[in-house]
């Protein structure tokens, strides 16, 4: 059934974000809620509504139930400004079944140039230190932070990471993968929060959802300094050995 929306509902429900920004704060505001309200805005302004879609305010790509399905939905993405300055939306690769996922920080160059994921220099650092361990590139997921390249490689913006986390999560839901190595900080701060320090990071074994996550040196910081290609080797047998004892 289809709603008309009279001005005076309008009004009142202007007047109800209103209410919710004082009792809630600018938290609500904040760019994902702030989309969302719009998108129930828009749907009410066009009268494109009814019973079951006015509170149904999740954005397509949440309801998206595959992977190519979710690409497909945000790819064209322009929540963030990376997207000016990107020649590929670097979505992810590998086994959409996966039970090790590898979450990088963003993009570089060749990445950025062929869209995917790690194939530049530490994507063939990654490649190997995963082959030491047993596991082929094709059978793990690898995906980032960030999926549009942060100019110059500079670490990404809180703002660019709280717009394309989200992105991340749903893979993640998609994927329900057993185990999700972190590569580096960022990827680490993304996904769990943590603020710690990389030493402190990599002796801890934290949950996200129902994997398990681990947290190790990213490969381009092992391309800058070799002495952690050791203490990062010790991480990928405990990471091995964790996968094992979970089949
Ligand atoms: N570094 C990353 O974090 N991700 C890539 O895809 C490439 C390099």
């Amino acid at each position: 059934m289809t709603i008309t929306m009279s001005n005076e509902f309008k009004k009142q429900l202007i007047e109800a974000l209103k209410d919710q920004k004082e009792i809630f704060g600018d938290e609500l505001l904040s760019r994902n809620v702030l989309h969302r309200k719009t998108s129930v805005v828009t749907k009410i302004q066009s009268g494109d509504v009814n019973e079951e879609s006015l509170f149904d305010v999740k954005d397509d790509w949440e309801k998206a139930a595959s992977l190519k399905g979710l690409d497909k939905l945000i790819n064209k993405c322009t929540k963030c400004p990376l997207h000016k300055s990107r020649t590929h939306f670097v979505f992810g690769v590998g086994n959409p079944n996966a039970d090790v996922m590898v979450v990088g920080e963003g993009p570089g160059a060749e990445e950025d140039a062929q869209g995917e994921p790690f194939v530049g220099r530490a994507g063939k650092l990654l490649n190997e230190i995963l082959k030491a361990i047993n596991f082929k590139r094709e059978e793990v997921y690898i995906a980032n932070v960030v999926k549009s390249r942060p100019p110059g490689n500079r670490t990404p913006t809180a703002e660019e990471m709280e717009a394309c986390v989200p992105y991340l999560k749903k893979q993640i839901d998609l994927i329900k993968p057993k185990l999700i190595l972190c590569l580096g900080l960022t990827a680490a701060h993304g996904l769990l929060k943590k603020r710690e320090s990389l030493t402190s990071l990599r002796g801890q074994l934290f949950e996200y959802r129902v994997a398990k996550v681990m947290v190790t040196y990213h490969p381009a910081a092992l391309l800058r300094n070799p002495n952690w290609k050791k203490p990062c080797w010790e991480d990928m047998k405990k990471f091995r050995q964790l996968y094992d004892e979970m089949k």
